[in-house]
């Protein structure tokens, strides 16, 4: 899937300007498979601030108009690794009737 490269592609650049831990990457679509936006979860090694996730972020930005949100996980080597959303987000998508899916190594 072209979107999920893109997406992998965006988490690992982030990894290699800088950032140690494994990056959260997601992207919103619509009903119709259209890419609304993409966003990275913020990392929390700075201590006193809260992380920010990309799934939330979305939502904030989007709202309803997300039918679908995809995540990866990018750990250190580049592979993606497991990742499920946070029961805040997941809860929000609930609420919004917005699908969060895991997307997986292919
Ligand atoms: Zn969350």
């Amino acid at each position: 899937m072209t979107i999920l490269r893109a997406l992998r592609r965006k988490a690992t650049k982030r990894k290699q300007s800088g950032w140690k831990v494994q990056v959260v990457a997601a992207v919103a679509l619509t009903k119709k498979g259209n890419v609304l936006g993409t966003a990275l979860s913020v990392p929390s090694e700075i201590p006193g601030i809260r992380q920010r996730h990309a799934e939330g972020i979305l939502m904030g930005r989007f709202g309803r108009a997300i039918h679908k949100i995809i995540i990866i996980r990018v750990g250190r080597a580049g592979v993606l690794l497991p990742i499920d959303p946070c029961p805040v987000c997941r809860k929000l998508a609930e609420r919004l009737g917005i699908i969060i899916e895991e997307a997986h190594n292919d």
